[in-house]
């Protein structure tokens, strides 16, 4: 897929859900993608999740913020991709950061919402990745979220 810029970084804590560390997590919000080549953008802020192929300026960025956010294997899915890695082994699947309600980037309270910071990415060319989306609550991530 591609996606367009402005791109954002959205950065939180979270508890590890194995050793139950708190530690700062990262994500990703586009404001147009393009499933394939066929299709016209859609214009409307989406998460990029499960990055299975990570274009380098965009990988330098993210580390920037989270250091440990890296190829991670993922048991149940039987695919690697991009994510928050925890010293103790394990990582943050997007699933439960993305689509459980209260997970890092699934905010279900002002209090919530306040504890995303929102980073400018300086790219502003669109990029090509191998990935999937959602709609849902990016928007209000950059919106009600705290810009840094
Ligand atoms: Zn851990």
């Amino acid at each position: 897929m591609k996606i367009y810029p402005p791109f954002y970084a959205v950065r939180t804590k979270a508890n590890c859900w194995k050793c139950g560390t708190p530690q700062d997590v990262v994500g990703l919000v586009a404001t147009s993608i393009e499933e394939d080549d066929d299709d016209e953008p859609m214009d409307s802020h989406a998460t990029i999740q499960g990055i299975t192929t990570m274009p380098e300026p965009l990988l330098l960025e993210l580390v920037k913020l989270r250091p440990a956010f890296a190829l991670c294997h993922s048991q149940s899915l039987g695919v690697s991709y991009y994510a928050n890695a925890c010293s103790c082994g394990t990582f943050f699947g997007d699933h439960y950061l993305y689509s459980e309600p209260g997970g890092g980037f699934f905010p279900t309270s002002d209090e919530e919402f306040a504890g995303i910071e929102v980073h400018d990415l300086p790219l502003t060319e669109p990029l090509e990745l191998d990935a999937t989306w959602g709609m849902g609550i990016a928007g209000d991530l950059v919106e009600k979220g705290q810009r840094v």
